[in-house]
């Protein structure tokens, strides 16, 4: 039998674990149940055959909370206050996440898209409308990503991770929300397996990178220069071309060094290009990305890189797109003057695809406009492509400046971009890209067809 003191003591110990277990089912600063309960309530629910379908919201707060500088009180405050709104919506059916800025919903009884997208439309105005503190009002923004079940899973973790997947796609495209599909998944895991790949690639000393060069050649054929382009070999994954992992390396923060490599490694391959008796020294593009002309150190890493390698500035051409230029045009003038003083020329990548606003052709120190590939693919029987090129050529020499078009493939294609005074011309009819130091495996054969 108990003594007296001994049952109290019990009862005291019941009741404490009762108060902590309490405790640890609330988030400490928004004060709603945390995501294991979420888990408690949904799991009879699962294993009823007769239940029915539901979807799970995941709710992420943009980068206006994460890059507004604030106290750590404050952030609190606005996380508690999201999380009123959003239970004031569905009581009882909002979650913390296990990060702090993200909230879980559970949609209840419905999966109909139409009522998906009113719920999200509904979540975000609830977060837009402006938080007010210290007569501040401060606005914030989210993303919301869906899953659904049974199609999208048949565990918590399942649909959740899942919702965060077609979270994650989201907020790559800048959209505001989306709902879980089968190719999402594939493709998150295809980017996290490169992400991977390329930081153990960088960390082992980048030797699984390469470069590949592309003739440019001028109104007689003979070369005036090379595009460097990136090639990466990789033991799990194969080869994966630009167009797959510099997207990854760019939101992954791994573009600046990859970036800095290519210079380097262009700069050395270049110091030993000579161009014949008569000809200037052919002239190296690089391809620059947005995110590392964000940097605001750029044009003094990359003169610093040229100078290590003991290249002169103006044997480089970069290729910019006007995506990077529109982002922020302040810094891209900046910059590109930089560059531009120590003689780096400068060239617009795929124009007309992007913004082609002429307001940056006309405030930038631009050489060299390049013409995209799409214009040209249909030179030959549009006219209307036709005469979009001309017009480009026509404002790239009235800027003083020279048209290059890239992704010629037929002599016809060329036949009429030389009648339209194009100066300079890139693409297989000339020439694939090819990993190679030797300027000569570049140099078009003399016999080719389309040298006259
Ligand atoms: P881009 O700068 O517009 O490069 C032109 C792309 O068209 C290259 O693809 C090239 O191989 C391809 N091409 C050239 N001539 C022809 C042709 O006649 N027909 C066809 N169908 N294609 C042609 P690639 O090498 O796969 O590069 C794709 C993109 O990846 C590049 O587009 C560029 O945006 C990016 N990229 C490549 N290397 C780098 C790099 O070092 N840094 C950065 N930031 N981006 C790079
Ligand atoms: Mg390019
Ligand atoms: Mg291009």
């Amino acid at each position: 039998m108990e003594s007296n003191g001994c049952r109290e003591l019990l009862a005291l110990e019941r009741e404490q674990n009762d108060r902590l277990r309490q405790l640890l089912s609330v988030d400490y600063v928004t004060g709603l149940p945390v995501r294991r309960k979420l888990g408690e309530v949904l799991r009879p629910r699962i294993a009823d055959s007769n239940s029915l379908p539901f979807a799970l919201a995941v709710v992420r707060l943009d980068e206006r909370f994460r890059r507004r500088p604030m106290s750590s009180e404050m952030a609190g405050v606005l996380l508690y206050g999201v999380g009123q709104r959003l239970t004031e919506r569905a009581p009882d059916r909002v979650y913390q996440s296990w990060r702090t800025d993200e909230y879980i919903v559970l949609v209840d009884d419905t999966v109909d898209t139409d009522v998906l997208a009113e719920t999200s439309a509904a979540i975000r105005e609830a977060i837009q409308r402006p938080f007010s503190s210290s007569g501040v009002n401060i606005r914030l923004g989210c993303h919301v990503g869906f899953a659904v079940f049974p199609e999208h899973g048949r565990t918590v973790p399942e649909l959740l991770g899942n919702a965060e997947i077609a979270l994650g796609i989201v907020e790559q495209r800048e959209d505001s929300s989306g709902i879980y599909h089968a190719d999402m998944g594939y493709r998150r895991r295809r980017q996290f397996a490169i992400e991977q790949e390329i930081t153990d690639a960088i960390q082992s000393g980048l030797d699984q990178f390469s470069l590949a060069f592309q003739p440019i050649v001028d109104r007689t054929c003979a070369i005036h220069g090379a595009e460097a382009l990136m090639r990466w070999d990789n033991d799990a994954l194969g080869s994966v071309p630009p167009a797959e992992f510099i997207p990854v390396a760019e939101q992954y923060g791994q573009i600046q060094i990859l970036g800095l490599w290519a210079v380097y490694q262009a700069a050395t391959i270049a110091r030993t290009w000579v161009g014949d008796d008569h000809l200037e020294p052919p002239v190296v593009s690089l391809n620059v990305s947005a995110v590392q002309l964000r940097d605001p150190d750029f044009a003094e890493r990359i003169i610093d890189l040229f100078a290590t390698a003991s290249v002169p500035p103006g044997r480089f051409r970069l290729e910019l797109t006007e995506s990077a230029i529109v982002e922020d045009p302040e810094r891209a003038r900046e910059t590109l003057e930089t560059l531009r003083g120590f003689g780096v020329q400068l060239m617009i990548d795929d124009f007309g695809t992007g913004f082609s606003s002429f307001t940056y052709l006309h405030t930038l120190p631009i050489d060299t406009i390049k013409i995209a590939k799409e214009f040209v693919d249909t030179i030959v029987e549009s006219s209307h492509s036709r005469a979009i090129v001309r017009s480009i050529i026509h404002v790239a020499k009235g800027i003083g400046g020279t048209a290059l078009a890239e992704g010629i493939e037929t002599l016809d294609q060329f036949d009429v971009l030389m009648e339209e005074g194009c100066d300079y011309f890139q693409g297989y009819l000339f020439g694939r890209p090819q990993v190679t130091n030797d300027l000569n495996t570049l140099v078009v054969a003399s016999d080719a067809e389309f040298r006259r």
